[in-house]
């Protein structure tokens, strides 16, 4: 049987397809790329913006179109946060899973009920060798910003418990990768539905002395998770990549409120300053919702501001898009799309100069990078402080941890990918593999 699995959203939910498929059974199951020949596709839809769930029935129409005959199946947020999703879509389509809904059941039904594979949330990055594994570690949020349809979707916060968390960790160690990414949909709320009042921070610390091959890394953290223990533990050790992605959103105090989520910008920058004052080279990234109910030119200009304030070198920025069921759908004030397309456009070109900003401060410095793999000729890499780079000297495995110096490609050859600058290792600085 041939499936094909494709996911729309956030890390977790590429920790989820990715749990789908190591629990396929590979003496009857071959998991293929393209839509053409397939027996089953799996799409693990996404609901955070009304484009993802656009995005999610076009996807679900080309399989309809590429793979006639094939069992479409949608999954994951979408269809549990918007009731009949997927009715729409003229063709078969069928809707499993979702909601409370392991992956594995998904997994076991596509494998014949057969239950198969020990490895839960783990993925490789790397499309050669193994590199970098995403274990998500909590799932559900019960923050309820007012625009967000994620714990809808989601359910109230779980955590995986400390000893399953080291278990995978153990296993991931073990199966070659060197980069662990711990993620969550609202990964700072882990531990606080366990009995022993665990916090993020000793997760971090339990996990960073237990992964000694490699090191980790955090994915996104809502502000308020960025407390001064997690930043004392990721200062003190020395395996915790120096990058934090801390979603904003806006910049303006007001409509940080009606959106509630429980911070001000003034925060904010308290957090950040905190951060770098005591993690060297640390790389920040953010998010910014643009064109929220009553965001006013004047509010996007404090969001601007607050950028230039914060500099991150990487910024997502979003178009808000009314979401049923959400307090902010039925807010005054809603904007034209074209208002909140026009504000990404500004603040992707803020980004921009930031980005550039910040890997010029890094030239001519030495850092650690994984190999990833072979793109168009290049060995590509990803710095611990989330630069990509091409290497130049040596032939490095994807996978392997190397060091080396940061610098400006020759003229001509420098482009971006991704919103990243490709940089060279400098082949002097090359030390070669590290484990
Ligand atoms: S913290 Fe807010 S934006 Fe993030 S998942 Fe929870 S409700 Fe959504």
């Amino acid at each position: 049987m041939k499936v094909t699995i494709r996911t729309i959203g956030c890390r977790a939910n590429q920790a989820d397809s990715a749990t789908l498929g190591r629990c396929l059974d590979p003496s009857s199951v071959t998991i293929v790329d393209g839509f053409a020949g397939a027996d089953v596709v799996v799409i693990n839809t996404c609901c955070v913006t009304a484009e993802a769930e656009r995005d999610c029935r076009k996807m679900a129409r080309r399989a309809l179109r590429e793979a006639p005959g094939s069992r479409v199946v949608l999954t994951g947020c979408a269809v549990t946060a918007i009731e009949n999703f997927g009715k729409d879509i003229e063709g078969d389509v069928e809707v499993r899973g979702g909601g409370d809904v392991p992956m594995e059941e998904l997994a076991a039904w596509i494998n014949g009920k057969k239950e198969i594979g020990p490895d839960r949330d783990i993925q490789s990055f790397s499309g050669a060798g193994r590199s970098r594994a995403l274990l998500k570690v909590q799932n559900g949020c019960d923050h309820h910003c007012a625009y967000c349809v994620v714990p809808a979707a989601r359910g109230p916060e779980r955590s995986m418990p400390m000893d399953e968390v080291l278990d995978n960790v153990d296993r991931i160690a073990s199966s070659g990768y060197r980069e662990l990414v711990l993620t969550g949909v609202q990964m700072g709320a882990w531990g606080r539905d366990l009995p022993h009042g665990h916090s993020l921070a000793k997760l971090v610390e339990a996990v960073a002395d237990r992964f000694d091959v490699g090191r980790i890394r955090l994915s996104s953290l809502e502000p308020w998770s960025v407390g001064e223990d997690l930043i004392d533990v990721m200062a003190g050790h020395g395996r915790i990549c120096p990058h934090l992605h801390i979603p904003m959103q806006s910049g303006d105090d007001g409509i940080l409120e009606a959106m509630g989520r429980g911070y001000t910008s003034a925060d904010l920058v308290r957090v950040i300053e905190r951060a770098r004052a005591v993690i060297p080279d640390l790389a920040v990234g953010t998010d910014v919702l643009c064109g929220f109910p009553g965001e006013t030119d004047a509010a996007f200009d404090n969001t601007l501001a607050l950028l230039r304030e914060i500099k991150p070198f990487h910024v997502h920025a979003f178009p808000y898009s009314s979401r049923p069921g959400t307090r902010a759908a039925t807010m005054s004030g809603q904007q034209s799309r074209q208002v909140a397309r026009e504000r990404v456009r500004v603040v992707l070109g803020l980004g921009e100069e930031m980005f550039t900003g910040f890997v010029e401060g890094q030239i001519g410095k030495v850092r650690e990078v994984i190999v990833e793999g072979r793109r168009s000729g290049e060995i590509n890499g990803l710095t611990d402080n989330f630069i990509q780079v091409a290497l130049s000297g040596g032939d490095p495995s994807p996978g392997a941890l190397v060091t080396g110096r940061l610098t400006n490609l020759p003229p001509g050859e420098h482009h971006r990918d991704h919103h990243r600058v490709v940089v060279l290792l400098d082949r002097q600085a090359h030390v070669g593999e590290l484990s």
